[in-house]
């Protein structure tokens, strides 16, 4: 991973205020690195930080919106970590509702495990990887090697 990650966020409705004020706390680190969001947390997270930064954003600032997760947002974010463009996620789902694409958060919780990549489902857990030192360096992941299920031999 580079020095500057690309770090994907997304929070089911029931927490949604959890990650604006994660954010509203985390904003100036967060506009270092490059931002991918579901459709509506992504609106949210950048109304939040253009507000909390004010006249000092840059120009250049912008936030990567997928679909709303319900509608395939989720699905593309794991397309995007299966190619390799996705360093790290902070999900905020919802543990106390049944969704209409529960299927999606599976999978999306899945792929993430399945590529090591750092994922934090909850405050503290976000917390503390924004402050890891190592967000802000290079950083060696260890990858399993899948070569010998791809080359499985089929009877
Ligand atoms: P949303 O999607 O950011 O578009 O609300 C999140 C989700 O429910 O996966």
């Amino acid at each position: 991973m580079e020095k500057i990650k690309r770090i994907a966020l997304v929070a089911h409705d029931n927490r949604k205020r959890h990650m604006v004020e994660w954010v509203e706390y985390n904003w100036h680190t967060l506009m270092r690195h490059i931002l991918v969001c579901t459709g509506t947390t992504g609106r949210l997270v950048e109304e939040t930080i253009r507000r909390k930064a004010g006249s000092t954003i840059s120009e250049g600032f912008a936030i990567r919106k997928l679909k709303s997760g319900p509608l395939g947002g989720d699905q593309q974010l794991g397309a995007l970590i299966a190619d390799g463009e996705i360093d790290a996620i902070i999900f905020f789902w919802d543990p106390m509702s049944p969704h209409p694409h529960d299927v999606d958060v599976k999978a999306l919780l899945r792929i993430a495990v399945l590529y090591n990549l750092p994922i934090a489902c909850n405050r503290s857990t976000a917390d503390f990887m924004i402050s890891s030192p190592l967000l802000d360096r290079e950083y060696e992941q260890a990858v399993v090697d899948y070569g010998e299920y791809i080359e499985r031999k089929l009877s």
